[in-house]
């Protein structure tokens, strides 16, 4: 359904060269390529309509600032938020986890209240609760996963006690790949009174999202993973909780009046907007959901499950290879190991024949403790990816086993 090699043309980048080999770009968890109406949407703005928002009466502020709001438009009917003000732009997933943890903690909860997260969290969904713990006697609750690397879900239930206040769960392992069942979560969270923040940092780019529909509290993203630029990502917050929430950070945009007496704030969005915006990348995201909607999401599972399960059936031909993650609900991530080769070695190697994959911990060191192991070699998909591609890497993989 997706021509691949049309939209590969919309990706400068994937026809460079890296060691005189084609580029094989598997990294795509960690970042993806932009395509070239993105790059060419910043600097369009930056060139015709860069102005600070919100605040001018000129014609070029209120230009940027139309584009602005225009974008959170464009980033609601992506997820299907019910409202635009429900849609808050942070640099990041990083970002707009710590902002939850920080005003979420100071608003609801109190010493020996708990928040449930898993084992195979990434660290920024785990360090921003420490940081509360250690500031404010919150508690950690860990939900373990299968050998299959899916969440353990009768020890979950177990979890819940009357001081639970929160849940904070992954809807795609950036290790494993584990599509969770975040919808059927969300519901058995509520039937316990409890709200639940979804990090959908590796769902938003790859499955379609509906936050309406799984009924999410707080649902977050980065916008460099889905095709957009770096440096900007969404908090997507139930109005009924943003509103209730304290401000995260102070400064200008935010408030709605300021005495060295009293401050009051802005309403929502801008409430949790201090300071001036990323409305560069703001707008620049929103022209990357486009460009994604217009290839359509649902293609876009589909082509890549393929290019999956493609990958992992050739992948376990090889002797001596573990794969972490064996769920059937998965989404374009394949963890591995070969033999005893450091997964070091195997992504330095497998670089020198062009193929870009990560090697390590990936921001997820209680997974890997929770595995036996230090690092894995991962591979993660992208729609421009392609099954020639992926016969290069598995090549790459052999030839470099070959020589330990
Ligand atoms: N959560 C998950 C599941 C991720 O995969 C990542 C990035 O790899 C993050 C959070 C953090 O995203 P960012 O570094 O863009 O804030």
């Amino acid at each position: 359904m997706l021509d691949i090699q049309a939209i590969r043309k919309d990706f400068p980048i994937l026809s460079r060269k890296v060691y005189g080999k084609d580029l094989i770009y598997l990294d795509n968890a960690a970042t993806t390529q932009k395509p070239r109406c993105v790059v060419e949407k910043i600097e369009d703005d930056y060139y015709n309509v860069n102005a600070n928002i919100h605040r001018g009466v000129h014609f070029l502020s209120q230009a940027a600032t139309e584009a602005h709001e225009e974008a959170r438009k464009t980033v609601r009917q992506f997820i299907n938020a019910r409202h635009a003000r429900e849609i808050i732009f942070t640099r990041g997933t990083t970002e707009s986890i710590n902002l939850i943890a920080s005003s979420f903690t100071d608003g609801f909860m109190k010493e020996g209240d708990e928040v449930i997260i898993s084992e195979m969290e990434h660290h920024s969904n785990i360090v921003p609760w420490q940081i509360q713990a250690a500031r404010k006697g919150i508690a950690i609750k860990v939900v373990p996963i299968n050998e299959k690397g899916e969440l353990d879900l009768e020890a979950f239930r177990s979890l819940f006690s009357e001081k639970t206040k929160l849940v904070s769960l992954t809807h795609v392992s950036n290790v494993l790949g584990t599509i969770n069942p975040v919808k059927d979560i969300i519901r058995e969270a509520h039937d316990r009174n409890v709200p639940v923040l979804i990090d959908g940092a590796q769902s938003v780019p790859h499955l379609p999202v509906d936050v309406q529909n799984l009924d999410a509290d707080f649902f977050v993203f980065s916008g460099h993973k889905i095709y957009g630029p770096t440096g900007i990502g969404i908090l997507y917050g139930k109005e009924e909780w943003l509103d209730r929430l304290p401000p995260y950070q102070g400064g200008g945009e935010m408030i709605a009046t300021v005495s060295f007496e009293k401050t009051t704030f802005q309403e929502l969005p801008f409430k949790f907007e201090a300071g001036t915006p990323d409305y560069i990348g703001s707008t620049a995201l929103a022209t990357a959901m486009q460009y994604v909607s217009a290839l359509g999401i649902n293609n876009i599972a589909a082509y890549e499950d393929e290019l999956l399960h493609y990958a992992t059936g050739k992948l376990q031909e090889i002797e001596g290879v573990r794969i972490f993650g064996t769920s059937e609900h998965k989404s374009g991530v394949l963890s591995f190991l070969v033999k005893d080769i450091h997964h070091y070695d195997m992504g330095m190697l497998l670089d020198r024949f062009g193929v870009a994959v990560r090697t390590g911990h990936h921001c997820a060191q209680p997974l890997m403790h929770r595995l036996g192991i230090e690092g894995t070699v991962r591979a993660s998909f992208s729609f421009y990816n392609t099954k020639e591609e992926i016969d290069i890497f598995i090549d790459a993989v052999k030839r470099v086993t070959a020589m330990f």
